[in-house]
């Protein structure tokens, strides 16, 4: 058996290395290392994907989330709430931009914004709510889109992880992860769903005036080069990554079902076990896994982790601190029991290995670490 490892790049690439390298030299023969054409193509081939009517790429997926944030106009001091265990871009921005982030708890089941909590948060200077995607599902976008629509309030999806999953209305109707709020945000992050060889981002969006703001903040506030309208960022996608990605999106459900197989091989293998809970699929959204995240009761999270590790098994702790207890976003409104899901979520998860290329024998032999840690508590 090979070594386990959290995500293996490697094995996936050389699968599709033939296409990836013509892409490449492709670019390298052509040139055009901004804005090349390849761009312009992933980006028509991501919004034909998505259903998305804009896609706009951009440098990263923190990038995208500040860029989304810019183009509503917030006033320094405007709220947005978002949920407080994810993962730190979602917090960052906001900071950034001098706005005033207001965490809310999450679902312990979901690990997905608390919808009730962020309708409980909203006042007259709430600018936008950030719903963040975790771990590849989405969170319930219904009711959180009835609320922001009461309250004329933006939603801006955090869909980093979850490219590729589909929410699905009371109606049927079916929506892709980052297609659903005004504003969409995904990364192509290395260890993303869809992933390329660098740093890359895109925003997505259905509405023709946001979608001209995004693209001009994207690229220095200009629409013609040198005729700056807005204030703007440095943050494109260069054509490398998306020749890249051009190859790999064609192969983005392909990947979102190898992570499904892993993810029901553990739910399969590892389900009743006393004191440890699986991960709960909403009723409303697919799941892309891009973490296949547990729950250990007893306080017994950090000796799980040892033991799988002394047996060569990884294993990540996604995330071991509420954002309200990061010392950059430390507010004395929050104090220590503010949020207890979140604070409990983060001495109690564990993502397993979930990657496109795990081996039967590979899942076969972490089910069994795992079984062997609790048969011996
Ligand atoms: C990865 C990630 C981001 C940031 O994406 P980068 O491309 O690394 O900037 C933002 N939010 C969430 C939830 C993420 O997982």
């Amino acid at each position: 058996m090979e070594p386990i490892k959290m995500v293996d790049l490697h094995k996936q690439y050389l699968k599709i290395k033939d296409d990836v390298d013509s892409a490449i030299e492709e670019v390298l023969n052509e040139t055009a290392f901004i804005q090349g054409r390849q761009v312009k193509e992933f980006e028509a081939a991501l919004a034909t994907y998505t259903g998305a009517r804009y896609v706009i790429s951009c440098g990263n997926g923190t990038d995208a989330l500040q860029i989304a944030l810019m183009a509503l106009d917030p006033k320094p001091g405007d709220e947005v709430i978002l949920p407080v265990f994810t993962y730190v871009a979602t917090a960052e921005v906001i900071a950034l931009l001098r706005l005033t982030p207001v965490f809310v708890d999450v679902d312990p089941r979901t690990f997905n914004i608390d919808v009730e909590q962020a309708a409980a948060n909203i006042t007259e200077r709430t600018r936008a709510i950030v719903p963040v995607h975790l771990f590849g599902q989405c969170a319930d976008m219904e009711p959180l889109m009835g609320i922001a629509r009461q309250h004329g309030i933006a939603i801006i999806e955090d869909a980093a992880q979850a490219l590729g999953a589909q929410y699905r209305f009371a109606d049927g109707t079916l929506r892709h992860a980052g297609v659903i709020g005004q504003i969409g945000c995904t990364s192509f992050f290395p260890s993303k769903n869809l992933a390329c060889f660098g740093d890359g981002g895109a925003m997505f969006t259905n509405d023709d005036a946001l979608a001209e703001k995004l693209r001009m903040t994207a690229n220095h506030g200009q629409r013609v080069k040198y005729i700056h309208d807005l204030v703007g960022v440095n943050s494109r996608l260069d054509t490398l990554q998306a020749a890249i990605l051009k190859v790999k999106l064609a192969h983005l459900d392909e990947y979102a079902s190898a992570r499904q197989r892993a993810a029901a091989h553990y739910d399969e293998s590892l389900n009743g076990i006393d004191g440890l809970v699986l991960p709960l699929r909403a009723k409303n959204s697919t799941h892309v896994f891009n973490q296949y995240t547990v729950q250990i009761a007893n306080g017994r999270r950090d000796a799980l982790k040892a033991f799988l590790q002394e047996k060569g098994v990884p294993s990540m702790v996604y995330y071991p601190l509420p954002l309200h207890f990061q010392k950059a976003y430390k507010n004395p409104q929050y104090g220590a029991g503010a949020f207890p899901v979140a604070e409990k979520l983060s001495e109690s998860v564990l993502s397993l290995p979930v990657h496109t290329e795990m081996t039967t024998d590979q899942l076969d032999y972490i089910c069994d670490v795992v079984r062997s840690f609790f048969r011996s508590q």
